[in-house]
């Protein structure tokens, strides 16, 4: 179990909440108002909400614009095109200044309504409270069907297992999004990225809505992305596979050519199994070289017990 925050005296803990947006101008001021709702109830905590506009053609950024002069609350950035979603994300985590940062779709879909919950997780100690669908309302077979396979998937092939069923929707505590916002991948993959520090985990569970208003800003094109990205971060295990089966068909080449005596055979499976071993092997490279640009640090620190080994400086 891990160990309750407390924040003493007069500093009131602040929770930001990143609301990326990418063309909805009919939820924005919907979004906005739920959101206020929740965030005025939590009592004794300061809030602030950071909109993402990303690229957006449709007024969102206006529709923002004018909330921001109503509401001191309401910060803002706007990308100069359409970045993606991840993007959006990021920019809000580096953005924002609370002690714990809540990520929320901006259609309604993950209600603003969990948000004390997961405040309430965070005190007692969880450095991230992911929210888990357990139903997902209004949402194509193929969202659904896709969505589905796409976590088992990437859980099957990644280094270190992800959530299941949990979106960009979660609360982060200050510690890790400095540890997001440290790492220089180009292509992070957050939900990936997060699992990757080892903070502890919890997770509260709800039944998606569906969307407010408008349709599905997450194209085929962009969900193939996404997924790309999650394989391409999360795992070597393409790479591997590849590495494997050059090795298996270099050596079954060599066997059979051993075996029946006929140096042919060395020429078709072991020539193919060398070819494929050999890109395996520029892949391993290849891996080397992400790790490096992906800028994680080798490890993170948990705690530390004792003084730490200070060389003695002599006196000139
Ligand atoms: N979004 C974004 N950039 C994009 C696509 C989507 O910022 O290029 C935002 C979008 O405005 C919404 C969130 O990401 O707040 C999730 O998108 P959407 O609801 O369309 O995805 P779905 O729920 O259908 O997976
Ligand atoms: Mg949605």
């Amino acid at each position: 179990m891990p160990q309750k925050r407390q924040y003493p005296g007069t500093r009131k803990p602040k929770i930001s909440v990143v609301v990326p947006c990418y063309n909805e101008v009919d939820v924005v001021r919907h979004t906005h108002a739920r959101l206020t709702g929740t965030l005025r109830r939590l009592s004794g905590f300061e809030y602030e909400q950071v909109y993402v506009d990303d690229g957006s053609a449709d007024g969102t950024w206006e529709a923002i614009e004018s909330l921001s002069r109503r509401d001191p609350s309401v910060r803002a950035v706007r990308f100069s095109r359409n970045f993606g979603h991840q993007a959006a994300c990021m920019a809000g985590l580096r953005e924002a200044a609370g002690d714990a940062v809540v990520v929320i779709d901006a259609d309604l879909q993950d209600p603003p309504e969990l948000i004390p919950e997961m405040v309430r997780l965070w005190l007692e100690g969880w450095s991230v409270v992911s929210a888990r669908r357990r139903s997902r309302d209004g949402e194509t077979l193929f969202k659904k069907a896709s969505a589905f396979a796409f976590y088992r998937l990437l859980n099957a092939v990644s280094d270190h297992s992800l959530a299941l069923d949990t979106g960009d929707f979660r609360l982060l505590d200050r510690e890790l999004v400095a540890h997001l916002n440290g790492t220089s991948d180009k292509n992070l993959f957050l939900r990936g990225a997060i699992s990757w520090f080892g903070f502890p985990e919890t997770s509260v569970e709800y039944d998606r809505d569906p969307r407010l208003a408008g349709e599905s800003k997450y194209t085929l094109r962009k969900m193939l992305a996404l997924s790309r990205r999650g394989l391409l971060a999360g795992s070597i295990t393409p790479l591997r596979l590849s590495t494997c089966v050059g090795a298996a068909a270099l050596m079954g080449g060599l066997g059979a050519a051993a075996l029946r005596r006929d140096p042919k055979l060395l020429l078709r499976p072991g020539a193919f199994g060398a070819q494929t071993l050999a890109i395996g092997v520029v892949g391993e490279y290849l891996h080397a070289v992400l790790r490096q640009v992906q800028g994680q640090p080798d490890y993170v620190v948990k705690e530390q017990l004792g003084t730490p080994f200070r060389p003695l400086v002599e006196k000139e």
